[in-house]
């Protein structure tokens, strides 16, 4: 007699549906657990944000390019797909930050604009003088009030004043969340910014004293070169990445261009109903989805209504390839990012060519920019050839570019990034609770729950599957 199987669906196959898939396959294979797995996609497509365009021998990426290297989660999943050889660090180089129409080195030892050696914050021209000094207010400046959530601009602006956080923190840091930066939750971003402040006080004693002197060993390949920068990406794009896990898929389990519209608990199970008007029943779901997704599914569960209320920016990312000879200046640097305080549409700039050799062949140029972010976002909705000038001519501000690009890839990111605003672990904390008395054995995974970045999203996947085990009675802990 066969053994009747519990039946776990996924929901959502971006990197953490993705992960969730593979590693609960592998559980369920090698301990030879009664589990069905079904992973449901809305797209027709896997991968989720990873999204890469190979052309004319150009590697581009439409969303993430790259990750932190010491997030070793990627690097393991990776190598269980059989990518690793396909890794590749990022080449280092000056990068700029560009205030008022002009580009600045970054002063040398800051961290995420935190100066931690005193000598090329006192150099820079980035910062007046009357800015400098406020910044050394946080010598003397107490501590944030204990285990209170605040936002990372004021968190910021208090110990070292506007002038450095506009110049240089705020680029750098609403860089990778889009975000506004007075509106974002330190806890939630970047909480080791508020221990190091616990601890020593003085952030920049704090952050100097806690700088990592030699590469840690978890962060595996070692970075011994200092050409090689602390971020990885796959030489072929990581939406081969995402193809490599799906290759190793069970493609029954893989149901794709199936949108879940609404789900409910009836008795002890899950009843999903997809938009075709099919119905599956689950025991066990791993939700990898946006918040406002989650939120949509789960409509007739009003804990759920707060995730309304979460913001989401929009962007969009300009790559343009040119010939080598269309760079008349070409600046010594892998990119620059832009403050608010200066007259431009782009939010950022990576030199790719430099920065990823291998994403551009020889005798060619390629520049991916950014545009878009919290209160700035409608230049997203613009057509191609709009969006086309204004990036071109904000470039041709900084660089001396002659013709126009041999091609563009433009990629718009409508609501894609989600804003952990102040009081984000709050009120995820308070859902997830809810969760467990009326919802058992659904857990959420991905970038609007426990971090943005995709090893963050991995590792939430992962995370996902132990809890689906522990819910089935099948933990191995
Ligand atoms: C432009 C850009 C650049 C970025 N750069 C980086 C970077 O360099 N490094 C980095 O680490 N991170 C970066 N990120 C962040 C990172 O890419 C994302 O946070 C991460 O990929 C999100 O993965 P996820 O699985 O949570 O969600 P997603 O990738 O969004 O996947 C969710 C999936 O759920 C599906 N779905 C939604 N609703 C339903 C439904 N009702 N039914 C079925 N399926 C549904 C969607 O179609 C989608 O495929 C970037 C993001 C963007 C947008």
């Amino acid at each position: 007699m066969t053994e009747e199987k519990q039946k776990v669906v996924i929901i959502g196959g971006g990197a953490a549906g993705l992960t969730a898939a593979y590693y609960l396959q592998k559980e369920v294979s090698e301990r030879h657990l009664p589990i069905e797995i079904q992973l449901i996609e809305a797209s027709h497509r896997l991968g989720g944000k990873m999204q890469t365009v190979v052309r004319d021998g150009f590697t581009i990426e439409r969303g993430p390019d790259s990750f932190l290297a010491r997030k070793t989660s990627m690097i393991r999943l990776a190598k269980e797909v059989g990518m690793d050889q396909q890794l590749v660090h990022n080449s280092t180089g000056k990068s700029y930050v560009l205030v008022n129409e002009k580009l600045y080195s970054m002063p040398g030892g800051s961290i995420m604009g935190i100066p931690t050696e005193v000598g090329p914050f006192i150099t820079t021209n980035l910062f007046s003088i009357p800015g400098k000094i406020r910044a050394a207010a946080d010598f003397i400046l107490p501590r944030s009030e204990s285990g209170k959530d605040q936002s990372l601009g004021g968190f910021f602006r208090r110990r070292l004043g506007d002038e450095v956080v506009e110049n240089l923190i705020e680029p750098l840091l609403s860089g990778i969340y889009a975000g506004d930066i007075d509106q974002m939750s330190l806890m939630s971003t970047f909480p080791q910014f508020y221990e190091v402040e616990q601890k020593y006080r003085s952030l920049i004693i704090g952050m100097k004293k806690t700088k990592p002197s030699k590469p840690s060993k978890s962060a595996e390949p070692i970075v011994k070169d200092k050409t090689k920068g602390a971020f990885l990406t796959f030489k072929t794009g990581l939406q081969s990445f995402a193809a490599a896990i799906e290759a190793k898929l069970d493609s029954q389990m893989i149901l794709k261009g199936h949108k879940v519209e609404k789900i409910t608990k009836v008795n002890h199970k899950y009843e999903i109903y997809l938009n075709n008007g099919e119905l599956i029943e689950a025991d066990s779901i791993i939700a990898a989805t946006p918040h406002k997704a989650t939120q949509a599914m789960f409509s007739d569960y009003h804990f759920f209504d707060p995730f309304k209320q979460v913001p989401s920016t929009s962007v969009a990312t300009v790559a343009l390839a040119f010939p080598k000879e269309a760079l008349k200046n070409d600046i010594d640097g892998t990119g620059f990012v832009v403050s608010r305080r200066s007259d431009y549409s782009i939010t950022a700039c990576t030199w790719t060519h430099k920065k990823w050799v291998h994403s551009t062949p020889a005798g060619k140029v390629l520049l991916r920019c950014y545009v878009g972010r919290a209160g700035d976002e409608t230049i997203v909705d613009l057509s191609d050839d709009q969006i086309s000038k204004i990036v071109l001519d904000d470039l041709k501000k900084t660089m001396d570019i002659t013709v126009n690009p041999d091609f563009t890839v433009i990629s718009r990111w409508k609501n894609a990034m989600p804003q952990y605003t102040v009081g984000h672990k709050q009120r995820l904390a308070t859902i997830l609770d809810q969760m467990k008395v009326e919802l058992p054995g659904v857990f959420l995974a991905g970038a609007s729950y426990g971090g943005v970045g995709v090893p963050d999203c991995i590792d939430q996947g992962e995370a996902a599957v132990r809890n689906v085990l522990t819910y089935l009675n099948y933990s191995n802990e």
